[in-house]
């Protein structure tokens, strides 16, 4: 009952890849570290909140299709956009209101 020739493999920190980016993490990180960076972290944070709304809305079967009255693009309501947006971008918005200037000018 001799353990005395037990070969101790050296430990090898596996080498990490960050999930967003594809970028092999420092060797000297710490290893809880995930992400390259705060900015990698966040924006993937961001991309799961996104897909879990969407995969939520699908679910519970509430996802609803909104179109924008100004230029007809199509996005799902709180996943892509806010849930009380009208319209799909700040441009399509301004020309609206502008457009409704002009018609209040003109009668
Ligand atoms: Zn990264
Ligand atoms: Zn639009």
């Amino acid at each position: 009952m001799s353990q005395g020739n037990v070969v101790r493999l050296p430990r090898r920190r596996p080498e990490k890849l960050c999930p967003f980016c594809g970028a092999l993490l420092p060797a000297n990180s710490r290893p809880e570290r995930i992400y390259c960076s705060s900015r990698c972290r966040s924006a993937q944070w961001r991309l799961l909140r996104r897909s879990r709304a969407r995969v939520a809305a699908l679910v519970r079967g509430i996802e609803s299709r909104v179109r924008c009255p100004e230029c007809g693009a199509i996005w799902t309501s709180g996943v892509e956009r806010a849930t009380r947006a009208v319209y799909c971008s700040d441009r399509c918005r301004v020309r609206a209101c502008r457009r409704r200037k002009e018609s209040d000018e003109s009668t």
